[in-house]
């Protein structure tokens, strides 16, 4: 069916044959492979099928997209969305290369013209949606083309164990069927051992070179906050992490994503709801908003996202649980694709663990799959409640090993404290006993705190024994603890839908006392706030102002054309420019993300933009980043504590820096230390005193007694260094 061409006309450059390394560089602008692009590109070039696991923001796409170019025949992937299409054709065009799409979007005129293309052999790839690859016509068409590879995104859909599972991804198998000579690569950013096992199986791919990669998202801060009052949890997040950044929320049903896109709305934000109630115009609508401008919060159920590639997504807010972590690992992975720091929040309570627990259990689905939700459940639940490191635990589930604790996340910045439990525990486990086991949880809070309640009086529990004893706890604090005994299975939820709990046999020696547990206490506001800081900085305070230029002219540059800012240049890239500064094209070619296609597109103007911003004197040295940082607090101003303060060092490190720029003539150490010239000369002529009777080099302590504890040893040390 495929004929293999002899000859190996490059598609890039007059050059025959070119090698990855070089179209990652010239096309995409890119210095070197990350993680295993390379092994994966040469395995597809030498015509063998693979099956990738990746992290978002891995790099995914550059796999197929090389080979594709260096291959003879058209690369056809096959993706779920069409959102995720249209982006990469957009950002493909932008690189001269020739790519196309074929969804239901378009009209029967656009789609001809494009198979039309595609049978001229003029296409170097073709993006389409897995049912319309699979229909007969289609089929057809591609059997009569040279093809240089299928690439299969978002594999994990096979699985139908997965949240995302699609029917016709099983159909795919009869790619291997039709043309077994082209190489096929299989590509996810997320599956267990066992989703992993079923896209090998699936998609014939047992012969496949393997290549996973670590899970590992270092640039993301997980943090799992227990929720009363979420609503207003969230908005204290938003506006101490993310006053002005693009993210996503979470809900779990429409009604509730209405309503907090309203609540965020009237308090000043843009958000914008998304989820399956709404119409598709005003799905797209959003949708598109969010790709386009900057600074969108798009409030979502989880119909939202699979396949949205926008790199620069600073959040990711869930403000219920979600069913299992492969869902919770992919949906936190669309924050920071761009490699910059993000944050993936979530505020959960007891309902939600009540609510997802009554969902699985009456969900009308055979034995074997409830199991297996369960099963993924469980795990979501005890990465909810677990007081150690996330991470390590959110990697050990995807079998991967991280030897230390991460130190990126709420149980590392701060860990939280426990209590023992064993009598609190007894007590919430006899109260459910003693009333019969029908009974939902606010009734059994009510008993055990004493409320009097009609409900009570009626069943008569106020003779209970355990009727009031439970006092030495608020209702939140029972709540906790009632949450942490269903998530970890020692009661069950009722499927009755009144979330009455039930004693599970592993209770047993809980109830006897025959076993410790340990009880998180509530953490306290503001965890992390240091280490967020240190992550920010993203984007140096003196360079800010050039970076505000840069993303105008880019967000100008998108709006002409009607693409997403982000296929102009991502973030990074910008951020790169600010700190180069880039005068003549060959400095803007190395630029991490400037190829020559765009640097002949827009080399030109973002260089004049970046030359009518330029950097102030003070800046314009070779010191480090740090050391400029307490000079621009300094040059706005600010005094040594105050930047101490403002910068959370101790004032000796503000000192240091400050006698690394004095010696590199920058600042006056006798302006900075407010020293008139008496006091300036009388330490200058104690050092040099000093010097001559000390050769063994030692000075600072010798000087600072030399003058009797008048001056600091942070002061000496700064005029040591004016000379
Ligand atoms: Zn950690």
């Amino acid at each position: 069916m495929r004929t293999v061409s002899a000859s190996r006309s490059s598609k890039i450059t007059n050059m025959p044959n070119p090698s990855p390394q070089t179209v990652l560089t010239n096309t995409f602008g890119y210095q070197s492979f990350r993680h295993h692009q390379s092994d994966i590109i040469n395995s597809l070039i030498n015509g063998n099928d693979v099956l990738t696991l990746m992290p978002t923001g891995g790099g995914k796409s550059l796999c197929y997209q090389i080979p594709a170019m260096i291959r003879p025949g058209v690369g056809i992937v096959v993706s779920p969305l069409i959102a995720l299409m249209q982006d990469q054709v957009a950002a493909l065009k932008q690189l001269n290369i020739k790519a196309a799409y074929l969804n239901s979007t378009q009209s029967v005129m656009e789609a001809r013209e494009i198979e039309s293309q595609l049978q001229q052999g003029e296409l170097t790839l073709l993006y389409i949606a897995p049912e319309r690859l699979l229909n007969q016509r289609t089929l057809a068409l591609i059997g009569e083309i040279e093809i240089a590879l299928f690439a299969i995104d978002e594999a994990h859909c096979v699985s139908q164990w997965g949240h995302d599972f699609r029917k016709e991804y099983q159909q795919l198998s009869v790619l291997h069927e039709y043309f077994p000579q082209v190489p096929r690569i299989a590509l996810t950013a997320t599956a267990d051992k066992r989703t992993r096992d079923e896209i090998i199986q699936q998609l014939a791919l047992g012969n496949a070179d393997v290549y996973i990669n670590s899970f590992d998202r270092p640039n993301i801060h997980y943090e799992l906050a227990e929720g009363q009052n979420s609503r207003e949890q969230l908005w204290r997040f938003l506006q101490k992490s993310h006053p002005r950044d693009a993210g996503i929320v979470y809900c779990l049903s429409r009604k509730k994503v209405d309503a907090i896109a309203q609540w965020l709305s009237n308090k000043g934000r843009t958000a914008l709801p998304y989820h399956a109630g709404l119409s598709h115009d005003e799905r797209q609508a959003n949708q598109s908003r969010f790709l386009r401008e900057e600074n969108i919060i798009i409030v979502a159920t989880i119909a939202f996202g699979m396949g949205i590639d926008k790199p620069d997504v600073r959040f990711v807010a869930h403000l219920n649980l979600p069913k299992s972590i492969e869902a919770y690992y992919q949906e936190t992975g669309r924050a920071g694709r761009d490699g910059q720091p993000a944050n993936a929040w979530m505020a959960y309570g007891l309902q939600d663990v009540i609510l997802l627990r009554q969902m699985l259990q009456a969900a009308d689905a055979n034995a074997q799959y409830k199991r297996v939700t369960n099963h993924k459940l469980d795990a979501m639940l005890s990465l909810c409640e677990m007081t150690t490191c996330r991470r390590q635990a959110l990697l050990a589930y995807f079998d991967e090993d991280l030897a230390q604790p991460c130190g990126n996340c709420d149980n590392c910045v701060k860990p939280p404290e426990t209590i023992d439990g064993k009598i609190a525990v007894q007590k919430a486990l006899s109260c459910v006993y003693r009333s019969g086991q029908i009974y939902g949880t606010n009734y059994l809070i009510d008993l055990l705190r004493g409320n009097n309640t009609e409900r009570i009086k009626q069943n008569g529990h106020d003779k209970l024994s355990t009727f009031g004893i439970g006092t030495e706890f608020s209702a939140t604090e029972w709540r906790r603890i009632y949450r942490q005994l269903i998530a970890q299975g020692y009661l069950l939820v009722d499927i009755d839908g009144h979330g009455s709990v039930k004693l599970t046999e592993k209770c047993r020696p809980l109830l006897r006392g025959e076993q410790a547990i340990a009880i998180a206490k509530p953490r306290e506001e503001a965890p992390a706030e240091k280490k967020k800081a240190a992550l920010k900085q993203a984007v140096q305070p003196w360079n800010q102002t050039l970076f505000d230029a840069l993303r105008e002219l880019r967000m100008t540059l998108a709006q002409n054309q009607n693409v997403p800012p982000y296929v102009i240049f991502h973030d990074s890239t910008l951020v790169a420019m600010t700190e180069a500064r880039p005068e003549t094209e060959n400095e803007m070619r190395y630029i991490t993300g400037v190829g020559e296609q765009k640097l002949a597109r827009y080399g030109a103007q973002f260089m004049a933009e970046i030359k009518r911003h330029p950097l102030p004197e003070l800046f314009d040295n070779s010191l480090s980043n740090t050391v400029n940082e307490t000079l621009y607090y300094y040059a706005q101003g600010l005094n040594i504590p105050q930047i101490a303060i403002k910068r959370e060092n101790s004032e000796d490190t503000i000192y240091q820096h400050f006698s690394d720029a004095i010696a590199a003539g920058i600042i006056d150490p006798q302006a900075l230390l407010d020293l008139n010239d008496d006091d300036y000369a009388l330490i200058i002529n104690t050092i040099e005193y000093v010097k001559n009777e000390n050769t063994d080099g030692r000075l600072l302590r010798p000087v600072f007694e030399a003058l009797e504890a008048e001056y600091t040893y942070n002061e000496i040390k700064c005029v040591m260094a004016s000379y």
